[in-house]
């Protein structure tokens, strides 16, 4: 399995729990989001009103997730949560909305995985609160109209653009996730580091910081191996040498990357003099699916100015050459 990957990794599932915050206030970084949630939240509640339809996008592991069961809470209303391509047919999705309680949150990571018919059904759901489906087939089928109670549905997705015009325009809320500053991912090690009954020295907090991609899933996946390090060692609290020592035995490099990325970057450095080359070309020669190149490992290495887009295709700049330590050959 790749370790800095932000994508749900089977090590995770123990320990996240612990780890989630339940509150905004918990809620690290992201501020912007937050405080457009916060007003959004408190004028539901002054109305006595269902928050409107949340869509929240970005990278795996940033705390989409986490945030929609933060917005239940701050709502005061339970949390169901379920994904896209769980939901196969619309007698699933009826089943589910009318088992909710008035206010109640609907979580749905992947939202753009829902298959077409179930999607076409989710809309005079978000709209107006209410189901049209068909049941039964050829002569006999009709159609029955089914009340609902009011919800929020929050929905996940890796980018915004994946969603039909549709869907996309029943959410009232649009909130990007953005890559934590080092800061911020800082303050998430240290808060885990107290969860998990244990002390990182500040350098080694802002180091595991600056080598999880921006992405709070990384950050704390990387500190439970570093701690298990640290404590085989007898360290009191996780210094920075250890932790430089755990990552570099963990093959993430000084950047934040591994060997996939230096797998895709040199791939094509080597392959095509460092770009202009398509997606697809470059998917067929590291073996990796387009839409997984898009989603979780090109983000953070065009946000970092490894790659750029342009017209013709990806290009491996400057910066990443440097950080090779290879010099760039003009043809
Ligand atoms: P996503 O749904 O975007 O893939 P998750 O919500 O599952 O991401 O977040 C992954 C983990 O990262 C969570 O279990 C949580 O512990 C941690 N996390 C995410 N965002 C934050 C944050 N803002 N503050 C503290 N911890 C966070």
């Amino acid at each position: 399995d790749r370790m800095i990957t932000g994508e749900l990794q089977e090590e995770d599932t123990s320990i996240e729990l612990s780890l989630r915050p339940v509150s905004l206030n918990q809620y690290i970084g992201q501020d912007k989001v937050k405080e457009n949630l916060s007003i959004f939240i408190q004028a539901a509640k002054m109305r006595n009103e269902p928050l409107d339809h949340v869509l929240l996008y970005g990278p795996p592991g940033l705390g989409k997730t986490t945030l929609a069961a933060i917005i239940a809470n701050e709502m005061g209303v339970n949390f169901r949560s379920t994904s896209g391509p769980a939901i196969e047919r619309a007698g699933d999705l009826a089943a589910i909305l009318s088992s909710l309680e008035p206010g109640d949150v609907l979580f749905i990571d992947e939202v753009h995985r829902l298959p077409r018919t179930v999607e076409e059904v989710l809309y005079s759901a978000m709209e107006d609160f209410f189901l049209d489906i068909v049941i039964g087939t050829g002569p006999s089928a009709r159609s029955v109209k089914i009340d609902l109670p009011p919800f929020t549905l929050v929905g996940a997705t890796t980018r915004a653009g994946l969603l039909t015009a549709p869907l996309r325009d029943r959410f009232g809320v649009l909130s990007r996730l953005e890559f934590y500053e080092v800061k911020d991912l800082c303050a998430i090690v240290e808060r885990t580091a107290e969860i998990f009954h244990t002390t990182i020295t500040k350098e080694g907090a802002i180091e595991v910081a600056r080598r999880s991609r921006g992405t709070p899933r990384i950050a704390n996946r990387l500190l439970k191996r570093i701690r298990d390090i640290s404590q085989v060692k007898g360290e009191e609290e996780i210094s920075l040498e250890t932790t430089d020592q755990a990552l570099d035995m963990l093959q993430v490099d000084d950047a934040g990357l591994d060997h996939i990325d230096h797998k895709l970057l040199k791939g094509i450095i080597d392959g095509f003099q460092g770009g202009p080359v398509g997606l697809d070309t470059i998917a067929a020669t590291i073996g990796e699916e387009p839409q997984t190149i898009e989603d979780v490992y090109e983000p953070y290495l065009l946000q970092i100015g490894f790659i750029q887009r342009t017209p013709r295709g990806r290009i491996i700049t400057a910066k990443a050459y440097q950080h090779f330590g290879i010099t760039k050959h003009e043809e």
